[in-house]
């Protein structure tokens, strides 16, 4: 795979723009959608007429007015029975659903992609390989009200020879672990992000060296550390299910063919053991169907690998939708319903796969009330859809309109 990482002045260089859509792969070769345009920036805004959906309960309450100010949610309530302050500014949302903006739990946010995520309703992404000068993009971002999500962000990856991304933090001495941890941790990123190549032993210091300084870790199960060890250490959450094709004894020369090798009977044990753990998976099906199976979503390995998601979810496993995003395999955005999609093939309700693109990631990165909820003291960050995604994921593919950190975005 080629590098695609944006450089920091390209990331800051995007301050309050928005570019068309492409058609997403998720279409159907459908019309294009036109982009949502930004209408009104943060103020004193009154959606009247909403019917409300709660992700965490399942709720959906109609005549609804949702009241923010700035980039929060100040009041919500019946319609008529939610004072409006002086100079607030109702638009009547005809009844439609509105939702918390949903959250990409994986990409690797580079700056031309960033209004397209919204664009797709998503307004928090976590990003899963750290680089230098993000921290401090991502936050300029948010002050100058540009078009693009909130970014959460792992370190640079952490890994042993073999890593083909830039700003790898190589390591192969367990001697230095506790310096790197210290230096990632001071460098203020909000996870440890491990990879797949490194030294058993090192893994093994990296993880003694976290829990000492109070920095979680997260990303791929080292091709050296057995499933089992990595959430007996604690790893906060798996990408792309690494770990699970060994622990279920796949075998083969190539993704494809170990992930249609899997063993089947051993899921629930698998499974079971995740949950006691308390290790999230983020399984990132989409991307994984283009890279390892063609596209296929009839392929062997993409159908276990629904299969163990399934059994993750039916063992009280936690899920995170990510999409992989900015790896130039997936796009940016429609993947999301892309990745919904998935999570319903595997066997979750479509309110559970809603869920785990905003309850369950507002649960993980601790934000709960602050995102994934429409309540009072929440942030601004809604998405406005026709039908009911209760009953069809699909329904929250290209939303009317997005409220993304009070400013309120529609489509033509
Ligand atoms: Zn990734």
């Amino acid at each position: 795979m080629r590098s695609t990482w944006p450089a920091l002045a390209v990331l800051l260089g995007l301050a309050g723009c928005s570019t068309a859509t492409a058609p997403g792969e998720g279409d159907g070769g459908a019309q294009p959608v036109p982009a949502l345009r930004k209408v009104l920036d943060a103020g004193s805004l009154a959606l009247v007429n909403a019917s409300v959906l709660e992700p965490a309960t399942g709720a959906l309450e109609s005549g609804r007015t949702v009241l923010t100010s700035g980039d929060r949610i100040d009041a919500v309530g019946p319609d008529g029975t939610v004072a409006l302050p002086p100079g607030a500014l109702a638009i009547d949302v005809g009844g439609r659903t509105l939702l918390p903006g949903l959250v990409d739990s994986h990409v690797h946010a580079r700056s031309a992609d960033l209004p397209r995520y919204v664009d797709e309703g998503v307004t928090t992404v976590r990003n899963l390989w750290g680089f230098t000068g993000l921290l401090e993009g991502a936050a300029a971002l948010v002050r100058d009200g540009a078009v693009a999500p909130s970014i959460e962000s792992a370190s640079p990856g952490v890994d042993g020879p073999g890593s083909p991304w830039p700003q790898t933090q190589l390591i192969t001495d367990p001697g230095e672990a506790v310096a790197l941890v210290d230096r990632l941790a001071g460098e203020g990123w909000r996870w440890m992000k491990v990879y797949s190549h490194l030294d058993a032993a090192v893994f093994e210091a990296l993880a003694d060296a976290a829990d000492a300084r109070g920095l979680r870790f997260l990303g791929h199960v080292p091709f050296s550390v057995p499933l089992q060890h990595a959430l007996d250490r604690g790893m906060l959450s798996i990408e792309h299910l690494t770990g699970y094709e060994l622990a279920l004894r796949g075998t083969g020369p190539t993704p494809a063919e170990r992930w249609a090798s899997i063993s089947v009977e051993d899921m629930p044990a698998v499974a079971r053991a995740t949950a006691a753990a308390g290790t999230w998976n983020c399984p990132t099906m989409t991307v994984v169907k283009v890279l390892a199976f063609g596209g296929a979503g009839d392929a062997e390995g993409s159908r276990r690998r629904r299969m163990l998601v399934g059994a993750l979810h039916a063992a009280g496993a936690r899920l995170l939708a990510g999409t992989d995003s900015g790896i130039d395999a997936t796009q940016p955005g429609t993947s999301m319903h892309d990745e919904l999609d998935e999570l319903v093939a595997s066997g979750l309700a479509p309110l559970d796969a809603l869920r785990a693109a905003t309850s369950w990631p507002a649960e993980f990165l601790g934000r709960v009330g602050e995102i994934g909820t429409v309540a009072p003291g929440a942030r601004a960050d809604l998405v406005l859809v026709d039908g009911d995604p209760r009953q069809d994921v699909s329904a929250l593919r290209h939303p009317r309109a997005v409220l993304l950190r009070g400013m309120w975005l529609e489509r033509p």
